[in-house]
Order: C-alpha cells, then sequence, then structure tokens
C-alpha cells in the first residue's frame, strides 16, 4: 500500500476532500495522492462559505446524541491540526454562549433538557457569568444562557487555503468516477452536491449567511440566538468582522441571499446589540449543504471506492473523523467511530443508483 505507484484520487475540494486528501498523505507520504476539483482550490464551495463551527453540544438539536464523542474527538483533532499550522486560521475553542431573549426562555430551557445529563461541559448560567463572558450584551434583555465549554470555531476561508498548500498533488479537472474507478486503485468520492445525480436519496439544503464588520462590537465566544423564527449564530473572526448563519431552507435553489432570509437575519442580529444598525455589510453568501434523509453523514464502500457525502450542517465538525474512518477502511485497520459513518446495510446500499461494481 505504501508503494509510490499506489493511486489514490480524492474527487472534490470541499473540506471532505481536502481533508481526506490531508490525512491520506499523512499516512501515506510515499503514495500518489490526486486531489481534483473542476472549479479549482479553493472554489466558493458549501464549504469555503461555511461558518466553520465544530461545535457538538449546539449542534444536539440536528444529530442525535450518540454523535457527540465524535464532536468531541473532531475538536482535537483540529486544535491539532490548528497548533501545526501555527493558528493561521482563526482556531479558537473557548466555547459558545448560548442565549435567548427573556420573553422566549422556553426555548433554552427546552434545548436545555436535550443536553447530556452530569456533564461538566456545559452549564446554565446567569446575568453575571453572562456579563463575565461578554461584557457587551445586554443583560437586562438576556439574563439566562448556557455555556458550553471547549466547542470551537475557525475560518473557512483561511483554514481551506492553508491545508491545500500542503497537498502535494492537485489538478483541476471534471472527474467522471465510473471511468477515474478503473485508473486509481482508491477512488474517494467526496463531490457533495456533484453527486447527486449518481446518489437517489441526497438532497440539498439551502443555508445563507451575511458577514459584516463591526467596530463597536467585540465578541469572543461563538454566539448563539435561540428564537421562535430566527435562530441564528455569529461567529466572530479577526478585526471586528462577524459572520452570521444560517438559513436552513429546504431548496436546492443555489443562486443568492433572498431578501427576506437577509431581513430576517439583520433584524435578530440587531436584537443581539443596537451598535449593528451601522455594521457595514461585507457579503452576503448563499450555499447547498449535501444532505441525506436524516441529515447524518454517510460513507459507502464498494470495491476501490469510498464515498463520503451528506455533510449537511456538519462539514467541519465530522470531515476529520470521516477522513480517520477513510485511512481506516484502507488501512484495514479498526477505528472507533466506523460504526456511526459507514453504513454497508442493503437498503442504503440500493439507495445508491450508481452500482460500483
Ligand atoms: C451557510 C452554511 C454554513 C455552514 N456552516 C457550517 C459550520 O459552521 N460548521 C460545519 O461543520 N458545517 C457547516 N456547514 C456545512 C458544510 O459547509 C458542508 O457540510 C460541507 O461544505 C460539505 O462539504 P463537501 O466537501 O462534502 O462538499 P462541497 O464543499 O460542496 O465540495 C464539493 C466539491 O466537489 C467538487 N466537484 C463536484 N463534482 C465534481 C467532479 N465530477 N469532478 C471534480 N470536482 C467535483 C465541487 O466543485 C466542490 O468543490 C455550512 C453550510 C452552509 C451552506
Amino acid at each position: 500500500m505504501t508503494k509510490k505507484s499506489t493511486k489514490i484520487s480524492v474527487v472534490g475540494g470541499g473540506i471532505m476532500g481536502i481533508m481526506s486528501a490531508y490525512m491520506l498523505q499523512r499516512q501515506y507520504p510515499d503514495a500518489n495522492i490526486i486531489l481534483y476539483d473542476e472549479n479549482g482550490f479553493p472554489n466558493d464551495n458549501a464549504s469555503f462559505i461555511a461558518g466553520g463551527m465544530i461545535s457538538p453540544y449546539s449542534e444536539l438539536d440536528h444529530m442525535p446524541e450518540n454523535y457527540l464523542g465524535a464532536g468531541l474527538s473532531s475538536v482535537k483533532i483540529w486544535q491539532e491540526i490548528s497548533n501545526s499550522y501555527n493558528n493561521c486560521f482563526e482556531f479558537t475553542n473557548n466555547g459558545s454562549l448560548i442565549i435567548a431573549h427573556n420573553s422566549d426562555h422556553y426555548i433554552l430551557e427546552r434545548f436545555r433538557s436535550i443536553l447530556p445529563n452530569n456533564d461538566d461541559q456545559w452549564q446554565s448560567i446567569g446575568r453575571q457569568a453572562i456579563t463575565r463572558l461578554e461584557p457587551q450584551l445586554n443583560i437586562s434583555k438576556f439574563c439566562k444562557g448556557l455555556h458550553i465549554k471547549g466547542e470551537a470555531h475557525l475560518n473557512p476561508k483561511k483554514a481551506m487555503p492553508a491545508l491545500l498548500n500542503n497537498i502535494k498533488n492537485k489538478k483541476v479537472k471534471h472527474i467522471d468516477i465510473k471511468e477515474e474507478k478503473h485508473m486509481s486503485d482508491w477512488i474517494i468520492d467526496c463531490r457533495g452536491m456533484g453527486a447527486k445525480s449518481d446518489i437517489a436519496n441526497l438532497r440539498g439544503v439551502k443555508g445563507e449567511t451575511l458577514i459584516v464588520y463591526n467596530p463597536e462590537f467585540n465578541l469572543t465566544h461563538l454566539l448563539r440566538l435561540m428564537h421562535p423564527r430566527y435562530p441564528l449564530y455569529i461567529v466572530p473572526r479577526d478585526n471586528n468582522i462577524f459572520l452570521i448563519g444560517a438559513t436552513i431552507i429546504e431548496t436546492e435553489e443555489n443562486s443568492n441571499t433572498s431578501l427576506r432570509s437577509s431581513m430576517e437575519l439583520m433584524s435578530a442580529l440587531y436584537s443581539i446589540h443596537p451598535s449593528f444598525s451601522d455594521a457595514q455589510i461585507i457579503e452576503t453568501r448563499a450555499g447547498i449543504r449535501p444532505s441525506y434523509p436524516d441529515n447524518m453523514p454517510q460513507i459507502h464502500v464498494s470495491k476501490n471506492m469510498i464515498i463520503c457525502n451528506g455533510l449537511f450542517r456538519h462539514g467541519f465538525l465530522f470531515s476529520p473523523i470521516m477522513a480517520n474512518c477513510v485511512v481506516s477502511i484502507i488501512t484495514r485497520q479498526p477505528y472507533e467511530f466506523n460504526h456511526l459513518f459507514i453504513k454497508d446495510n442493503k437498503e442504503n446500499a440500493n439507495n445508491l443508483k450508481r452500482k460500483c461494481a
């Protein structure tokens, strides 16, 4: 397997493909690993515009609790990678603050009820702790919250180019998967929505974001506002830049952010702090999240093909773990999270229109 002639083709330069190429290259420095993307490196794919949150507890509204361990392991992997890159992609793991307006306290209570009991990684907090964590928040509007330690975020627009720089072989090329599988020892299919015509039950879920500059506001934690209509998160970037996201809309139409979504995000943002009324809008973006019916990612293996898709809201959260699953499949070594991601039952296999054999 470590022969120089071993060819591994990774198709798709989103975070799943980049992370697979990165982990494989680390495992097999001598192999011929090539990362392909038809739109270049990096390109404006779903990964590039993402928030970059690695926040497993906060995502328990969108995933089963048994994925929590994988998410926490991912935070550690990202930490190691960030250290090895001299922290050049704004990786921070100082946790999340979750708040709701006082009148919406029941949403916070509902969310608290799904967090694991007897877990010291999160705690309910009141005014004093909110002020200590984020002094600019108005505690007469937000008097209760949840502090989740250890959750992380990074800037995909810095992380992806940094990782790509270290991937030795990259080619800008459209790959026909059926042809490529005859030309490679292994083919890792990370095409995201590009695989839609081959995977019957893959659908797209639109997400929209807003990026603003607000020199009047500082935030050190990832902030989530629980709201009955417009839940949002604010990811702080360097230099008073904030990414605000994200809508979850059942459509694959990916033109741009709609007026309605922009207004919703902006009004919820303004309700967090009045200084956002004067914030400068830097950009609005829309992307399509590749998703399976249960919104959980899956890996399918068929002969020399490994298909990684359906990362939904969790590209940064789960790609390091799924890339380790890919390595474990090729090395035939066990990995503790394989059972969560590798789907080999008949029902799932039948959903793959393309027969890889
Ligand atoms: C607004 C928004 C915010 C998000 N925020 C977060 C977040 O904070 N945290 C988190 O974990 N996740 C987040 N996500 C989810 C995450 O972005 C996705 O899960 C992730 O991007 C999916 O990655 P991917 O590599 O599978 O697909 P993509 O990023 O879509 O990449 C697929 C790539 O494959 C290429 N390709 C397709 N077909 C071919 C072909 N035949 N030949 C060559 N190349 C091909 C495409 O050009 C593309 O570059 C967010 C998503 C959105 C939309």
